[in-house]
């Protein structure tokens, strides 16, 4: 599977269908590995943060989740075939899961959003296992259990819903220690899975605009979508738009 390389991040260039193969791979090799769906926010952050660009090195394997991604692999002449939106990775893992016979757990969300979203996909695909849930606003000891119990349990897949860049960095710092064989950051996908928070329309989707419905829909999210014009200026500029004009001493030698 050929790697893109957008602003230093090494992503997967992979349709849903190829990353659910890589990921059956990885389950059937056993762990610990750490999958991450990236959209231009996380890419932005890997540039800026090197403790975040370090863990998307350490992934195997990273997905192109959100046409800005796509978007920045055409003007860096990289093809990247589709989007591998976390909630479409999910639902497809359910899917292939419940005939697999994975053991999935369910770690994020609001008090309740976790279980709610595993009884919305057991419903789907009947005969999904999933062996345990947590919500993600746990205290330290709770979170010791919360760790207690995905040792117990021993799933074959670990869904982390906490958001960005908790998530990454939970699954980075502890999975090493829990030896799940695949565990994903999931961001919101259990809110959309329990029916707590909706996604875009498919016709606003399939016109590039999910960010436009997230940001009508919550628009508290405007500061991190300020991000976005940052980010691509940036891959303008890789692609070499701008003359290269006064390079930071941080930015030799990365684009
Ligand atoms: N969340 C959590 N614990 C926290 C912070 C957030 O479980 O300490 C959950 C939150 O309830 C939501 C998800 O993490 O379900 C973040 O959703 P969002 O859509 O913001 O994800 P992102 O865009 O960061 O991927």
């Amino acid at each position: 599977m050929d790697r893109v390389d957008l602003l230093g991040v090494k992503v997967d260039a992979c349709t849903l269908a190829q990353a659910v193969e890589r990921i059956a791979r990885l389950v059937a090799g056993g762990g610990p590995h750490q999958v991450v769906t990236a959209n231009a926010e996380m890419i932005w952050r890997a540039w800026q943060e090197r403790e975040f660009a370090a863990v998307l090195a350490g992934a195997a394997l990273v997905t192109a989740d959100g046409r800005g991604v796509l978007w920045a692999g055409r003007q860096l002449g990289q093809c990247l075939p589709e989007q591998v939106a976390g909630i479409d990775l999910v639902e497809a893992l359910a899917q292939h899961g419940a005939r697999a016979g994975w053991r999935f757990f369910f770690y994020g969300g609001a008090p309740g959003v976790a279980e709610a979203a595993a009884a919305a996909l057991k419903k789907r695909y009947p005969g999904l296992a999933v062996v345990g849930t947590a919500h993600g606003y746990q205290t330290e000891a709770g979170e010791e259990r919360v760790k207690e119990a995905i040792r117990a349990a021993r799933p074959h897949l670990l869904l982390v819903g906490l958001g960005v860049p908790k998530q990454e960095y939970w699954i980075a710092r502890h999975n090493p220690e829990l030896l799940v064989p695949v565990a994903i950051g999931v961001g919101g996908s259990f809110d959309v899975l329990a029916g707590k928070t909706r996604r875009a329309p498919g016709w606003v989707r399939h016109l590039g605009l999910e960010w436009l419905y997230r940001l009508l829909r919550e628009p508290w999210r405007w500061r991190r979508q300020l991000v976005l014009p940052a980010f691509a200026l940036r891959v303008l500029r890789a692609k070499g738009v701008f003359p290269a004009g006064r390079r930071r001493k941080r930015d030799e030698g990365r684009e």
